[in-house]
């Protein structure tokens, strides 16, 4: 009950991508894949146009400014 989660908003699809923002953080959740013969994925985290360094889901610190509860 301590780890905060994101929520998680619609996934937005791209062509060699797709993007989840949380909704109470503003977190942007990327899921790459790169197209070809065998499929790689991975995952980046960005906040205000920023790459963040982690390599696993970072905690949601809550709502910023008129987030949701
Ligand atoms: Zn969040």
């Amino acid at each position: 009950m301590t780890a905060a989660r994101h929520r998680w908003g619609p996934k937005t699809a791209f062509l060699n991508k797709s993007e989840r923002v949380c909704a109470r953080c503003g977190l942007v959740k990327v899921t790459r894949h790169d197209g070809g013969a065998t499929v790689i994925s991975w995952v980046e985290y960005w906040r205000d146009c920023q790459r963040l360094a982690y390599r696993n889901t970072p905690p949601c610190p809550g709502a910023r400014g008129a987030g949701e509860p």
